[in-house]
């Protein structure tokens, strides 16, 4: 199945091909379609299966079409939420890659804790479409007034058991309740263990579950 009958435009399947993917992998094969839906998922799927461009390429496509252009401050309208800095660069890595290709791309913010705020809350004026970031640092960055989270349309957990694992459980539940209840929500995790499958119960609606 090539990309392009998964429903993405033809922009972003030329920046895939550009960036020398040529078929989806299972878990974009079975996730790139409800994502561009406007379904929940939840997504059992390890690293090194594709998972980041899984989510990232139907997220991308559509913050493309929410997006006005010039519209200042620009909206944040997708929120992905990963465990450690390392995997807020690779997700960060893989937008950027692919908005390369892009005509009017969107502005992508990546906040992770450990660094200066000062930095993250200077590329944060004017707004951002996506924000990728670890759960504490997106709270301080809130809490500075740096970042608002009431437009954000789609919310991904990305490694949601490294993200309980690593006790961001309090940080979690602050954030969804500053989420607007009207929102897609995407779960990612290679496992679910009862503190991950409560979480998912709790944030996703009629999901589309996928097991690769
Ligand atoms: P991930 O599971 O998201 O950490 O991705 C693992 C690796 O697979 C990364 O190095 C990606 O660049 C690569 N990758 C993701 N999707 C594809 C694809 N459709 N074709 C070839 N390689 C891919």
């Amino acid at each position: 199945m090539p990309f392009a009958r998964l429903g993405l435009s033809p922009a972003l399947v030329h920046a895939v091909r550009e960036h020398g993917f040529t078929a989806p992998t299972p878990v974009q094969a079975a996730a790139i379609p409800p994502i561009l839906q406007g379904r929940d998922v939840r997504a059992q799927a390890q690293t090194g299966s594709g998972k980041t461009a899984a989510f990232v390429l139907p997220l991308l496509q559509r913050v493309l079409q929410a997006m006005r252009p010039g519209e200042k401050p620009r909206r944040l309208r997708a929120l992905m939420l990963v465990p450690t800095r390392e995997l807020a660069a690779q997700v960060g890595d893989v937008l950027r890659d692919v908005c390369e290709h892009v005509a009017e791309p969107p502005k992508v913010v990546v906040a992770v804790g450990g660094v200066s705020i000062n930095p993250q809350m200077l590329r944060l004026r004017g707004g951002a479409d996506i924000v990728v970031a670890t759960p504490g640092r997106l709270l301080d960055l809130v809490d500075h007034n740096a970042l608002k989270l009431n437009d954000v349309a789609t919310l991904v957990l990305d490694e949601a058991d490294r993200l309980l694992d690593l006790g961001f459980a309090d940080e979690l539940d602050r954030i969804l309740a500053l989420l607007p209840p009207q929102r897609q929500n995407l779960c990612f995790s290679a496992t679910f263990p009862p503190a991950v499958q409560k979480l998912t119960d709790a944030l996703l609606r009629d999901p589309a579950r996928i097991e690769i």
